[in-house]
């Protein structure tokens, strides 16, 4: 049924657009919560100090995880740009499809992320 295969073939994820969005959307969320850590520092009072305190905390945190993820991100977009993305790089073995829907930067497959964990 030719039908049927064009219209599966349309529901494949682009994963390069996605990881893009991805990376647009970190961007903008780094920036706003720089944005958020210099608002903060203007604040004098004890309460403020206090809670400047840990709206630090909170901010630089969401900042190192987000560009731990913003850099993984842009490595799966060299990747693509490479046309190695999708396999994994410690096996070598193609990743499955449900686990990049699950996590379009992963590097690895399932059992050596795993791996990777134990060790
Ligand atoms: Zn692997």
């Amino acid at each position: 049924m030719l039908v049927a295969r064009k219209t599966k073939n349309s529901k494949k994820m682009d994963f390069g657009k996605l990881l893009k969005s991805k990376r647009d959307e970190l961007l903008g969320q780094l920036k706003e919560w720089r944005e958020d850590v210099r608002a903060e520092r203007v604040t004098e009072d004890e309460v403020g100090q206090a809670s400047w305190a840990q709206m630090e905390h909170l901010a630089f945190a969401n900042l190192e995880q987000g560009q731990k993820t913003l850099g993984e991100v842009e490595a799966a977009i060299h990747r693509m740009d490479r046309g190695t993305y999708g396999v994994c790089e410690s096996c070598e073995e193609p990743i499955p499809e449900v686990r990049l829907r699950a996590l379009p930067w992963a590097r690895y497959c399932v059992k050596c992320a795993e791996r990777r964990r134990r060790n």
